[in-house]
């Protein structure tokens, strides 16, 4: 996807603080952190997951779970704990639509969804 910014941080066409890559995946901190460990994970190739996932591409999702342990583990919170979480459509604030999971950790994360947007 020629615009789509993740894309770009994958093919490192822009700057991104990268933690993790391998031939799949890539992980990289948030520009806008909101614990003390805020990790990107991100498949290479453009996936749509409101589109819906080709059977040839639900390995990467697995290989996206790998990955967060890994970094979770390099990042020293797979012992305290993490939260990973996908954002998906306008209720849940999601920005951008290529796949990416949120790793979250380095302090107690609370509630799932903060009582003050129930
Ligand atoms: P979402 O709201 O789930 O779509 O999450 C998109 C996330 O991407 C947000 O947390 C942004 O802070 C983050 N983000 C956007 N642009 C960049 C960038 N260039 N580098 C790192 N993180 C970014």
């Amino acid at each position: 996807m020629n615009d789509c910014i993740f894309c770009k941080i994958a093919k490192r066409e822009i700057p991104a603080d990268v933690v993790f890559e391998d031939d799949n995946v890539l992980a990289f901190r948030d520009i806008h952190p909101q614990a003390p460990v805020h990790v990107l994970l991100i498949p290479r190739k453009h996936l749509v997951p409101t589109k819906g996932l080709a059977a040839e591409d639900a390995r990467v999702v697995a290989d996206i779970f790998q990955a967060a342990r890994e970094v979770a583990e390099k990042e020293g919170v797979f012992e305290s704990g993490y939260r990973l979480i996908a954002n998906t459509g306008p209720d849940a604030g999601q920005e951008v639509e290529h796949l990416h999971f949120h790793l979250l950790g380095g302090k107690k994360l609370g509630a799932l969804v903060p009582l003050q947007l129930n």
